[in-house]
């Protein structure tokens, strides 16, 4: 657990766009720097491949997303665009190793293999209206945050995932469903949980970018409101998230609102407290005018006291003062995540029905609405918290 008693650095905060990482970032197999086409919207096509109108950028990013080759001559694209697109541009991607379908649900987990021979894992999450899904994608390659409850956490940190490599991870589960998921098709992905292995937070800049692509009419076409952020708690990057993206959802992990139990659960708690947090999350409601979803990992006789219920009671009555707006509080049974690599047992059991129940009583007599979010796909290591890459 690399960040263990360390200053964790709130790396989210940027002037703005302009720092995004370069287009091209992906080394193409001549180790010439090209453009990944899945992973730009067309304005950035257009910025990139000067001969490339953005009229022609769109029709091509379509074509990309289509899963057809843009090398193919399609209407209202001249050859020589066509021409420039194939050598600035490729379409990489990302090697399915491996599709675990739960047995006691319709949650599936994909990992998937980066050309570095990193896996990441990506979950795909039935929604409530049949045939909608959502997609859980992961932003980095394991995770510095090291969360005392997360699978993910104990990789440490490999390496942030690019853009398109983001992206690819809702292209992948898309071309899974019924007739590709395209948009006349019965089944399709309807939105977009950043809540997979890493901290987006930690990688905002091609977080943002991928969102861009995600929610672009050319590209995935995906409502930028059914797309929802999930944060640790930096700051820096919930204001960002505000600023540049104001449709997107955030998502917020407590922990618990004891300060000494979120510093053992939650080591960012040492660098960026939860007040700090929310007060991020208040700016975020104002700002956006959404109403942020927060969730707490019940772990049996460590946060699921009615002591903490109160904890939470007291900062959702704040953040309802600050904003007018209730955050929507989502109560996560523990998924066990197993012995860690030093042989110690699994260092978390669930809390009990009954505890969980007394905390969400304790939480309701305070006028605190919580649910009990289902977590899926606990069979093939899906659930939240669960991924960890281990195939
Ligand atoms: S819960 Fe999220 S931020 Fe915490 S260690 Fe896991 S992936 Fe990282």
């Amino acid at each position: 657990m690399p960040c263990y008693g360390n200053r964790v650095h709130d790396r989210s905060a940027s002037s703005g766009r302009t720092s995004r990482p370069a287009l091209g970032e992906t080394a193409s197999e001549a180790g010439l720097r090209r453009i990944a086409l899945q992973g730009v919207t067309p304005a950035e096509l257009a910025r990139a491949v000067p001969a490339v109108t953005l009229e022609e950028a769109r029709r091509v990013v379509a074509q990309v997303h289509r899963d057809e080759d843009p090398r193919t001559p399609s209407s209202g694209v001249r050859r020589g665009s066509r021409e420039a697109v194939a050598v600035a541009g490729w379409v990489p991607e990302l090697e399915v190793k491996e599709t675990r379908a739960s047995r006691i649900d319709p949650f599936v987990k994909y990992a998937l293999t980066t050309a570095d021979g990193h896996v990441v894992e990506t979950v795909r999450i039935p929604l409530e209206r049949s045939g909608r899904f959502s997609v859980c994608v992961s932003s980095q390659v394991g995770c510095a945050l090291a969360c005392a409850f997360c699978a993910t956490g104990r990789l440490g940190l490999l390496r942030n995932l690019e853009t398109w490599e983001i992206v690819e991870q809702v292209r992948v589960v898309r071309r899974g469903l019924e007739g590709g998921g395209r948009a006349s098709s019965s089944e399709r992905v309807h939105g977009v949980v950043f809540q997979g292995m890493g901290e987006p937070m930690a990688n905002l800049d091609r977080v943002l970018a991928a969102i861009d692509v995600m929610s672009d009419p050319s590209a995935l076409a995906i409502d930028a409101r059914a797309i929802t952020v999930c944060t640790s708690g930096l700051p820096s990057g919930i204001r960002r998230l505000a600023r540049e993206a104001p449709k997107v959802r955030l998502g917020m992990s407590i922990g618990s609102a004891l300060a000494d139990t979120r510093r053992h659960l939650m080591p960012i708690e040492r660098s960026h407290s939860l007040d700090e947090a929310i007060a991020a999350a208040c700016e975020h409601a104002s700002l956006t005018g959404l109403a942020p979803m927060w969730a707490v990992t019940l772990l049996a006789g460590v946060n699921d006291g009615v002591e903490h219920a109160h904890a939470l009671a007291d900062r959702v009555a704040r953040f309802r003062d600050a904003t007018g707006r209730s955050p929507r509080l989502s109560i996560i049974p523990y998924n066990a995540i197993g012995p860690a690599a030093d042989g110690a047992g699994d260092p978390f059991a669930r809390a009990d029905g009954d505890r969980e129940q007394a905390f969400r009583d304790a939480l309701r007599d305070r006028g605190v609405f919580s649910h009990r979010r289902y977590s899926g796909g606990a069979d093939v290591d899906a659930a939240c918290g669960q991924l960890a890459a281990r195939g």
